[in-house]
């Protein structure tokens, strides 16, 4: 078995490595910190635990992040950038003012529509040659004549500066047109504001092999092996990952020899790469409005400071606030000592809350300040589309170096970059790629009902059959872990010794088959928790794969030797399941799906899937439509009832 190492135990390098270790590969992760998580840093020294780096899960409707968050009990809300609420937000002037909530927030939501509507509409006029925000903001951005000053700045906090910040950078270094590369997903950010972000990657690295405080410093491809040296010790693999932040390979901290080719230098140096640093203070009292989340001050010098400030008390009921900087601001205050950034920090917060009714401000009793920016392994904050970026760069940072030297991390997902789920995808997807171009052994097959260590071999079959599902769409490890104390013996694994290689999933279920739910997630994953209902009269089959590597043993064949056998021992009355109709794909254009499985039914036409069924003991109970995504049959599929002839009604 070929053997990986991953440079970097953020989540990119945690991903790889759990894909691969649960694809049974053997692989070490090397991290330069002592601690694991990278740009993921959850701080414990305040009276909540506070994250330095990522706090929130960006667009929370089918983020995978979400659906682990839910699985581990996190506590998160959403925050209200945009003031939707009216509530949420309280913005105040250069003078510490209070402006009108209501006209602010319509200020901020026109900002955000004059953003879009200056990358979308055909009907506005762009400015020639406009590249950087700055010349979008300054002669191409669509401006409403508001009239109210509290409008005007709600505009001007969402257009200049909210795109700043969100960035990472500067006006002048952002590159506006590959903006619509940046793929958002839908619903709110969602603050972890309790448990914070380590608790998703410490439960990610579980059973990992990590080595701490191992900083990389060389690369070397030797003619039939990789020699990964640290300052103390040098590993030897046949690949390795890469998934370093950018500013450390900017700053060429690892020395590759070979060197890495041009064109992965020239994207490397081309792709910027920005700064952003909170300073996080927690207070004996609330001297401050506890019902808002968010407070923007519209202050004046070059650069503005402390613009924007999380109210994370008003999640946790406890007094902490953070003001945050990015770009030429965070750079600004990374100058200042503790001491000054304390007393100015003070001193913003008199004139936002102090004057305005809360009082004299005290120091705070306590505070953590971050500098990402001159942490030797981060360097900066996360990647941004920089002035004379080319737009394939980061495809090209992606791209690994002849089946040896392969790249994560945030930086090189071409959507969703400089997040966190975006530099999950990419762990995955090299751990995955990996996999593809390493041939597996063969070996005697031995079945048996899920147990708890297979579970994180099982989720990566399942991720290898079924590549083209939605990370949220396929059963992972947290899932099988949870049938597995449930109701084990529905599952049935195929297992070349370790190696999980065979998997039939099924749940007890009750059906009215007149009456299905709209989709099978209905019928498996009603509650996002509940699968097994052990009343249920019938055993509904989920997920079934066979290991490509395995086809056509007759593995498939026993599994479902074995579900059957799990019917009839518990005196259920049948075995339900959904057949997808690959065939169908062929024909669709000349017949419909009904007609399609009347043929395939009289045997007329072959299904690959549907005729074995049919052989196997199944009947057609209806043909239904879009219960399973299976784009190849436009989402057909049959509903099949496999009956249980000893059935005694009890
Ligand atoms: C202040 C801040 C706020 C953010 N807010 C959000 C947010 O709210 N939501 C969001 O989705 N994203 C946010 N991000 C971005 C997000 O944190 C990152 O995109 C993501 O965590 C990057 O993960 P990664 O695995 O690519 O890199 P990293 O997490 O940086 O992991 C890289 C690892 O490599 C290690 N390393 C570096 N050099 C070496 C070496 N030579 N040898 C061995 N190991 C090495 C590092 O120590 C690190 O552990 C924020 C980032 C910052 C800095």
């Amino acid at each position: 078995m070929s053997k990986t190492i991953v440079i970097g135990a953020g989540i990119a390098g945690i991903m790889a490595a759990r894909t691969l270790r649960d694809a049974g590969h053997v692989v070490t992760v090397l991290e330069a910190r002592s601690r694991i998580g990278g740009r993921t840093h959850t701080n414990h020294d305040l009276s909540n635990p506070v994250d330095l780096g990522a706090s929130w899960i960006h667009g929370s409707e089918g983020n995978l992040l979400t659906r682990i968050a839910r699985r581990l009990n996190m506590r998160f809300a959403p925050t209200d950038f945009l003031n939707r609420s009216i509530t949420a937000v309280r913005a105040y002037d250069e003078n510490g003012t209070p402006l009108d909530q209501t006209k602010y927030a319509e200020g901020l939501q026109s900002g955000l529509g004059a953003l879009y509507n200056y990358s979308g509409s055909i009907l506005y006029e762009r400015p020639k040659g406009a590249t950087s925000f700055k010349d979008v903001y300054k002669y191409g951005l669509p401006k409403p004549k508001f009239r109210l000053r509290a409008t005007q700045l709600g505009y001007k906090y969402q257009t200049l500066i909210s795109t700043e910040y969100v960035s990472s950078t500067d006006w002048d270094k952002l590159d506006w047109s590959l903006n619509g590369s940046y793929i958002k997903l839908p619903g709110p950010d969602q603050l972890l504001y309790e448990d914070g972000f380590n608790t998703i990657t410490d439960h990610l690295a579980e059973g990992l092999d990590i080595v701490r405080t191992a900083t990389v410093e060389k690369v070397i491809q030797e003619a039939d092996r990789i020699a990964v040296v640290t300052k103390n010790y040098t590993f030897y693999c046949d690949q390795v990952v890469i998934a370093v932040p950018l500013g450390v390979l900017k700053a060429n901290k690892i020395q590759f020899e070979p060197p890495l080719p041009e064109e992965k230098q020239g994207a490397i140096a081309r792709i910027g790469y920005g700064d952003y640093e909170k300073l996080v203070m927690e207070f004996d009292k609330f001297y401050w409005p506890k019902t808002a989340q968010r407070f923007n001050y519209l202050s004046k010098g070059e650069p503005s400071l402390f613009n924007a400030w999380l109210n994370i008390g008003h999640y946790t009921n406890r007094p902490v606030i953070v003001a945050y900087h990015a770009g030429r601001r965070a750079r600004k205050i990374n100058t200042w000592d503790d001491d000054t950034f304390i007393t100015e920090a003070v001193a913003v917060m008199q004139k936002l809350f102090g004057d305005n009714g809360y009082g004299e401000i005290p120091r705070p009793k306590n505070y953590v300040r971050t500098d990402w920016q001159n942490d030797p392994y981060s360097l900066g904050s996360y990647s941004f589309n920089q002035v004379g970026q080319q737009a394939g760069d980061r495809e090209t940072l992606a791209k690994n170096i002849d089946n040896k030297l392969y790249f994560a991390g945030e930086a090189t997902h071409p959507h969703m970059y400089a997040t966190v789920h975006g530099a999950y995808e990419t762990g995955v997807k090299v751990g995955r790629k990996i996999i593809a171009n390493s041939p597996e052994p063969e070996g005697s097959i031995r079945y048996t009902t899920l147990k708890h260590e297979h579970s994180a071999r099982a989720a990566a079959l399942l991720a290898l059959c079924f590549p083209t599902m939605l990370p949220d769409g396929v059963y992972h490890q947290d899932d099988l872990e949870y049938i597995a104390e449930t109701f084990p013996e529905g599952t049935i694994v195929a297992l070349d010794g370790d190696k999980v290689v065979g998997l039939g999933i099924g749940v007890f279920v009750d059906l009215d088959f007149d009456n299905m739910p709209d989709t099978e997630t209905e019928v498996t994953y009603p509650n996002q928790k509940t699968y097994h209902d052990p009343d249920g009269q019938y055993y509904y089959g989920a997920d079934f794969c066979v290991h490509p590597n395995y086809r056509r043993r007759g593995i498939g064949s026993q599994i479902y030797i074995r579900r059957k056998a799990v019917v009839t021992a518990n005196n259920r009355k049948g075995f339900a399941a959904a057949a997808v109709l690959p065939g169908y794909a062929e024909h669709k254009a000349t017949m419909d799906a009904h007609t399609y499985v009347d043929k395939v039914i009289a045997g007329e036409l072959f299904d690959s899937t549907l005729s074995m069924q049919l052989k196997n003991g199944f009947r057609v109970k209806k043909v239904i439509h879009d219960f399973y995504d299976y784009e190849k049959s436009d989402n057909w599929s049959a509903l099949i009832l496999w009956n249980n002839e000893g059935y005694v009604a009890a």
